[in-house]
């Protein structure tokens, strides 16, 4: 989509001979398309995605370039590059990746029905039902019909659409990871940041949770040097200045490991590359570290030691390493028996070496490394390699813990908190716990049982009494942390309370405890209304109980539009049916003056 910041400019004469070819089906420019000759500049996108995918259907890609750059003809970028420049490097990024030609397809055309004349339905009608879907998850809502809301419905539309199809997630990744390449262009500075941090809020956490670490670091690095310049250049500096002095360093560290591991006969490659600086930068600030100071060997660099073979074999390195040099306890994570919700799978460990240099290090597989850099991506591509059907099913999880939670609490949340709540759910680094039957069940560091309770099912959220953690009873409101085993204690006549939402940390669990509390109000003013109608009766001399019992109440608040009592006695406490209409109704004064006059008065 057409980013903020990047509106789209056109110079004269771009829409309005767009709008010509409209009036007749024979000069549709989509038909003419058809017969599009060769552009050149569409060749380095067919070269790359013929690097996955020899086989590929690259007239789908040339039609597709050809009906974008028609369509975008006359508009600008910031930069003062034709506009199409834009969808074909967002293609370009994704051929890279190795997504397949579906995707591209939709890439390239997903500016085109938010900025352009064409329709949804001629995408539809020239590249079929998915490529339709992509572009429709992709485009922006209009800002002029959904006004402040557009923003967040916007997202909530992503979310929904990706739900069926993550490739539309992966498209806007690229979209994303292309407007922030070009995010200098923007002349306005606030602008700028206002994307970037964005970027860093929304997009972010959903790369992560794909899996594409690859598109994750970029966009946190370009993100960062817009966000804080001065310490961006410092990072920089720092890591840039003392590579030759690391790299010798580690050069050496390096030979010793490599002759450990091959001493356990293990085919093993060892990969070293320098840390991005925006994860360096945040490591930085805890201990508030110059981002200007130097960094240590074992602090700036990713070491990635990759084992030909099993699984098992990872575990032989390790034991390998350990062998060379002091494991630091409480470092080491299994996250090959235990993958990450992302389907991350490694095994980290932290060494301290003879000369007190500390030293991290991920173990996996070379299958392993290929998920850890591009996710979902991997699988996709794997898939799409098979058919085209089987890269849709492969673009469609059921099964991913954090979309469902999302999409579970998303229908509950109002536009206006929408994005807030995406926000805290997307924030933080998951955690692991277990029931005590051992059903894994993934929260966002810093849950607490409540988020928990509501994780396993809404009723027992709202049931919920006490914790027992790890065999300790413990209350609802602590956090958890990472591998705990949680049983959750509820009693039937329990419910949550405000404090409740201070605690809650998931956007499922807030929702359904706004909600409950919600209802708990309605109920409240229902009870007060009922009172109010009680005592109008009785002063008629007629008791509530028997019009309740004999059905009378339940056909007036019928007749009235409310479909049961608890809803008529809360419009009553609202003072949207006045008492006396009722009381006239069911019981009408007898005796003169009276409660007639009364009434009269309001
Ligand atoms: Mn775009």
């Amino acid at each position: 989509m057409a980013e903020e910041g990047e509106p789209v400019e056109r110079s004269a004469g771009g829409r309005g001979s767009g709008r010509a070819y409209r009036l007749s089906r024979w000069t549709d420019p989509v038909r003419l398309l058809r017969r599009a000759e060769a552009d050149p500049a569409v060749d380095p996108l067919i070269a790359a995605h013929k690097a996955f995918f020899p086989k590929a259907d690259v007239r789908l890609l040339r039609r597709a370039y050809a009906v974008a750059e028609r369509y975008h003809r006359g508009q600008l970028r910031k930069s003062g590059a034709s506009y199409v420049t834009h969808p074909l490097a967002v293609a370009m990024i994704l051929a890279g990746l190795g997504m397949d030609t579906t995707t591209l397809v939709a890439a390239l055309l997903h500016d085109t029905v938010e900025d352009t004349e064409l329709t949804l339905g001629q995408v539809h009608a020239e590249f079929g039902e998915e490529v339709a879907v992509l572009v429709d998850g992709v485009t922006k809502l209009d800002g002029s019909k959904w006004g402040e809301r557009a923003e967040a419905e916007t997202f909530r539309k992503i979310i929904l659409a990706a739900a069926d199809d993550l490739r539309v997630l992966v498209i806007k990744l690229a979209d994303r990871v292309h407007n922030l390449r070009t995010l200098q262009f923007h002349p306005k500075p606030e602008k700028r940041r206002r994307i970037a941090r964005a970027s860093l809020e929304l997009l972010v956490p959903f790369a992560e949770r794909l899996g594409i670490y690859v598109l994750k670091r970029e966009m946190e690095d370009l993100a960062f040097a817009h966000l804080h310049p001065v310490e961006y250049e410092r990072t920089r500096a720092a890591l840039a200045g003392s590579a030759a002095d690391r790299a010798a360093r580690l050069g050496q560290l390096m030979g010793q490991l490599r002759t450990a591991l091959e001493a356990s006969r293990l085919h093993a490659r060892v990969i070293t590359r320098d840390r991005h600086l925006y994860s360096l930068y945040q490591d930085r600030r805890t201990p508030a570290i110059s981002p200007a100071a130097p960094p240590r060997v074992g602090e700036a660099s990713r070491i990635t030691v990759l084992v030909e073979g099993e699984a098992a074999d990872c575990y032989v390195a390790l034991g390998a390493i350990h062998g060379l040099w002091h494991p630091l306890p409480g470092r080491l994570k299994d996250f090959i028996a235990l993958p990450k919700y992302n389907m991350y799978q490694s095994l980290h460990t932290s060494v301290v070496t003879p000369c007190g240099e500390t030293l991290e290090l991920a173990i996996r597989t070379p299958g392993m490394h290929r998920v850890a850099e591009y996710g979902i991506i991997s699988q996709i591509q794997d898939a799409a390699k098979a058919s085209e059907t089987q890269a849709r099913q492969a673009a469609h999880r059921a099964d991913l813990q954090w979309l469902r939670n999302l999409l579970a609490w998303q229908a509950h949340a109002p536009s206006a908190e929408f994005l807030d709540s995406l926000r805290v759910d997307l924030r933080s680094a998951d955690i692991v716990t277990f029931t005590p039957a051992g059903t894994v069940v993934p929260l966002p560091a810093g849950a607490t049982a409540i988020d928990f309770a509501y994780a396993l099912d809404p009723d027992t959220g709202h049931r919920a009494i006490g914790a027992i953690t790890n065999g300790r009873l413990s209350p609802l409101t602590a956090a958890l942390d990472d591998g705990q085993v949680v049983e959750i204690l509820t009693a039937a006549e329990s419910g949550p309370s405000e404090a409740w939402l201070e605690a809650a940390r998931t956007g499922h669990a807030r929702v359904h405890i706004a909600q409950w509390l919600a209802d708990r109000r309605t109920e409240t003013a229902g009870t007060a209304g009922r009172r109010m109608v009680a005592e109008a009766l009785a002063a008629r001399g007629v008791n509530l109980l028997d019009l309740e019992g004999d059905g009378t109440m339940l056909a007036l608040g019928a007749e009235l539009g409310y479909p049961n009592l608890e809803t008529l006695y809360a419009a009553v406490a609202a003072n949207a049916v006045t008492v006396e209409t009722l009381a006239d109704h069911v019981a009408p004064a007898t005796g003169p003056g009276g409660t007639d006059a009364e009434a009269g008065e309001e």
